[in-house]
């Protein structure tokens, strides 16, 4: 397999490190638990390395590239594999209809793989979560971005995007990868997260709350974290919270005035709703 095309230059602004380690290629594909069956949606293929192994696992992939420059490389390097479609096109851009009708029906559990493009890493997380044709993701992303995803409350990577993770995916970071496994080499490790999307309806069978509108819970918890130092009484009052109410609703869910937005679980937060609405 060819790495890189002639003179190619790699596009710091696209996020372009490329896996070079062929071990951790095939582990990603290993750890992704992928088989025959099986859709998978990869973003930014780069140069086709892990791609492959994933084709060899999966029953169709679909890669989309924003580089036109790769494409005739990745075409190259992907000949031999009858599984796999090619689009040339910006993810954040593209109509997902155009994946899908790349899948033949139903359509329904596709799994995306990915080494993400660290420029785009949490709007791409945010459209997967959100996307109901996705059911698992496997993502080497930032290990940073990972530890925050997998936090747990209380601690200080705990935060809006842990919260939405965790609204709609079980989450688990499957390794950390060293630096020196890319090329060009990032100055920093990433990590590989695992995400299982939760059914949808799953809190309403298990008998907890109400599935609350995630507009709603979002701007409740945005405006917990908007003053993250802060006592949460005052960051929601001054958010325009009634502060009688949030000290009631504090109270009932036990917790002390003096609580603050990372110590409250997701739960605690849909439960918080309930006083609003
Ligand atoms: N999959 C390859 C690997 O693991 O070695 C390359 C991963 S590299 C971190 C990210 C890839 O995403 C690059 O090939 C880059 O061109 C591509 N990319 C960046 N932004 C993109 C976007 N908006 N849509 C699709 N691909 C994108």
């Amino acid at each position: 397999m060819k790495s890189n095309p002639k003179n190619f230059k790699f596009k710091h602004s696209l996020g372009q490190n490329f896996i070079v380690d062929e071990f951790l290629l095939e582990d990603i594909a290993d750890e992704s638990g992928i088989t025959k069956d099986d859709f998978v949606l990869e973003i930014g293929p780069g140069n086709g390395a892990l791609t492959r192994c994933l084709c060899d696992r999966a029953k169709k992939v679909v890669a989309i590239e924003i580089d036109k420059s790769l494409i005739p490389l990745l075409k190259s390097n992907l000949k031999d594999y009858e599984n796999v479609s090619i689009i040339n096109a910006d993810f954040m851009e593209l109509d997902f209809n155009i994946i899908l009708n790349e899948f033949p029906a139903p359509r329904a559990h596709i799994k995306v793989v990915a080494n993400l493009p660290y420029y785009i890493t949490s709007p791409i997380i945010n459209i997967l979560l959100q996307n109901p044709y996705v059911s698992e993701m496997t993502l080497m992303v930032q290990k940073e971005v990972a530890e925050r995803i997998v936090a747990t409350p209380g601690g200080k990577d705990y935060g809006i995007l842990t919260l939405a993770c965790n609204y709609f995916a079980d989450t688990e970071m499957i390794m950390v990868v060293s630096k020196d496994c890319f090329f060009p080499k990032p100055k920093v490790d990433s990590a590989v997260v695992h995400f299982k999307k939760h059914p949808v309806g799953a809190d309403l069978r298990r008998g907890e709350f109400h599935e609350p509108d995630y507009d709603q819970l979002f701007k409740l918890i945005k405006a917990s974290f908007a003053q993250r130092r802060k006592k949460l009484l005052n960051s929601l009052t001054n958010a325009g919270y009634d502060k009688d109410t949030v000290a009631h609703a504090l109270s009932e869910l036990g917790f002390d005035e003096n609580v603050r937005a990372e110590n409250l679980s997701l739960d605690d937060y849909k439960h918080l709703l309930t006083f609003f609405i």
